[in-house]
């Protein structure tokens, strides 16, 4: 079982062009392919509402323990590249999923759409 990180929502199942599990609450998205993480941290869930934002989220989430990519830090000052990072759905459906990064060096944040 996989429990959302940012609301504690357990995650289901879904179909779009790969399997993932997705929470109903806030449009996370968790990409079933390599890594899996067995130790979820889960935050107080001061989301349930729905009315948090994208930026709302990316300043709460615990990113520790995240998976990692490959990912060229932001921050122009810093030699990082690696990040952990998860996925949002917070667009239509439709649309790929935006991407948040923390790097693993400086803790810099962005995202990518
Ligand atoms: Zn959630
Ligand atoms: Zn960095």
């Amino acid at each position: 079982m996989h429990f959302c990180p940012f609301c504690a929502t357990l995650l289901s199942l879904e179909r779009s062009t790969t399997f993932r599990y997705a929470c109903a609450t806030c449009r996370y998205v968790y990409p079933i392919h390599g890594v899996h993480r067995h130790d979820v941290v889960v935050p107080q869930s001061k989301f349930a509402s729905g009315a948090m934002t994208a930026d709302d989220l990316t300043d709460s989430v615990a990113m520790q323990g995240q998976p990692t990519t490959e990912a060229r830090c932001a921050n122009v000052d810093c030699p990082g590249m690696q990040a952990f990072y998860v996925q949002m759905q917070i667009r239509s459906a439709d649309e790929p999923p935006t991407t948040f990064y923390e790097c693993t060096r400086c803790k810099t944040r962005w995202r990518t759409d």
